[in-house]
């Protein structure tokens, strides 16, 4: 798979170098360089799951990597469940949340952890650092990704006291090579720090640094997969069903750019239909106004609390630069505080417990999606993670045992001096060398 820079279209890299730079440094963001639909696609979703994933990336990957390694770890990714959950009659539930960290972010960290694992190679003795600011999910992801994975540290970097307590919870009590900075600031100061020291040469040269944000191209492919699962799964339900629209509750826009990927790879999708909750950078600029990040703007659903999306860039680009091509192909809506709490509760009355972040998408279905087409909603994250929808359901056992765990996490001024000096010190002892 050949990939080219959004700003850029001479650029022409293979997958690894894409992985091995994770962004093109001319300011744009790495994209497959052609998409076209795939070869017997109907075959392809006939499959069973396991094999239907490893004949995906056999296909996208294997000209680069030899198509049982890309098999290979296709299967030790996609390890975990994807259940499409009947909510109504025709609206479905896509779980993407029964990974490790209950987040649908586990299948691109855990993709990206094994990519740059096969990147580090043989003999490469120094352990890299993954270093990351995160709002929650996140983190969480690129902790349990990377925990105990030899060649690698992690520091995650958390703004204290705005995480939810589970969330803090499953990135500072697992210990080893992972370490939890709390920040005396916000999440925005998180990110200042870790770009200020990508940004230092010799910071980033002393420790390897390595980034895990969403703007990744592993990321990127390894969304694609539950897309093609989505699709399948209501196949094989409703044989005669109708292509399925596809709603997307979005903050950064990764997993919607991977939506778009994955119908130009032939996927049959009805409407692919975008989210987000009262951040409404691109639901305004859809609706005619001209395109203004700005910050964001605090919500339940907090892991799409983005004003400035750094995905959209890829989105745009996807439909050749031209908003009116996204206006055409693409749908879109909005729900705020008010309107996911209705509609939470409004799900739990037809006995299905939602997290805020599937709830907005619930609500942006419903009235963006005509009543008798299949419709499925992306469940993004899992509800015990959020006080507003915790409430009155059993914990699952990945969240027991990060409670039963010791927090462990570091304070931290909000100063690169101080990150530099708690990089330099306080790894556990060779845990984290390569054999
Ligand atoms: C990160 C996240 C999102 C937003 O995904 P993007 O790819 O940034 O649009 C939505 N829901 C949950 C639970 C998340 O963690």
């Amino acid at each position: 798979m050949i990939w080219t820079s959004t700003r850029d279209a001479t650029l022409r890299v293979s997958f690894l170098e894409a992985s091995a730079a994770s962004v093109p440094g001319d300011g744009g963001l790495f994209v497959p360089a052609a998409l076209a639909p795939l070869e017997r696609i109907e075959v392809l979703l006939a499959l069973p799951r396991a094999e239907r994933v490893e004949r995906l990336f056999a296909t996208l990957l294997g000209g680069e990597l030899g198509r049982d390694e890309a098999a290979r770890l296709a299967r030790e990714t996609f390890r975990f469940p994807v259940p499409l959950v009947e909510v109504e009659p025709l609206r479905y539930a896509l779980e993407l949340f029964h990974g490790p960290s209950l987040s649908f972010k586990d299948f691109g960290v855990g993709f990206l952890a094994r990519v740059l694992e096969r990147l580090a190679g043989a003999g490469d003795r120094r352990a890299r650092t993954v270093l990351t600011a995160t709002s929650g999910d996140t983190g969480a992801a690129v902790a349990h990704a990377f925990h105990e994975r030899p060649g690698f540290r992690v520091a995650v970097l958390y703004p204290r006291g705005r995480i939810s307590p589970l969330q803090e919870r499953q990135i500072a009590t697992l210990g080893a090579n992972v370490r939890a900075f709390a920040v005396e600031g916000a999440f925005d100061d998180c990110q200042r720090l870790v770009k200020a020291a990508f940004a230092d040469a010799r910071l980033a040269r002393a420790h390897r640094l390595v980034a895990a944000n969403s703007i990744h191209p592993a990321r990127l492919l390894a969304q694609i997969v539950y897309y093609f699962d989505a699709a399948a799964e209501l196949r094989r339900r409703e044989a005669r069903a109708a292509p399925p629209a596809i709603v997307v509750p979005s903050g950064n826009f990764g997993n919607l750019a991977a939506g778009v990927i994955a119908r130009r790879l032939g996927l049959p999708i009805g409407r692919l239909v975008l989210a987000t909750n009262a951040n409404r950078t691109v639901p305004e600029h859809l609706d005619g106004a001209p395109y203004r990040p700005r910050p964001s703007i605090a919500t339940l659903s907090n892991a799409m609390d983005v004003g400035a999306p750094n995905n959209w860039e890829r989105v745009l680009w996807l439909h050749g630069g031209a908003v009116e091509r996204v206006r055409a192909e693409l749908d879109w809506g909005s729900a705020d505080d008010r309107e996911t709490l209705e509609e939470v509760a409004r799900l739990a009355r037809h006995g299905y417990r939602a997290d805020p972040h599937g709830a907005v998408a619930s609500r942006v279905l419903r009235e963006r999606v005509p009543a008798g087409l299949p419709a499925i909603f992306l469940a993004t994250a899992h509800p015990a993670k959020f006080e507003a929808t915790a409430a009155g359901a059993p914990l699952p056992d990945a969240l027991v045992r990060a409670l039963e765990r010791p927090l462990r996490s570091e304070p931290l001024p909000a100063e690169v001096e101080a990150l530099a000096l708690a990089l330099a010190d306080g790894w556990p002892e060779s845990r984290e060398e390569l054999p």
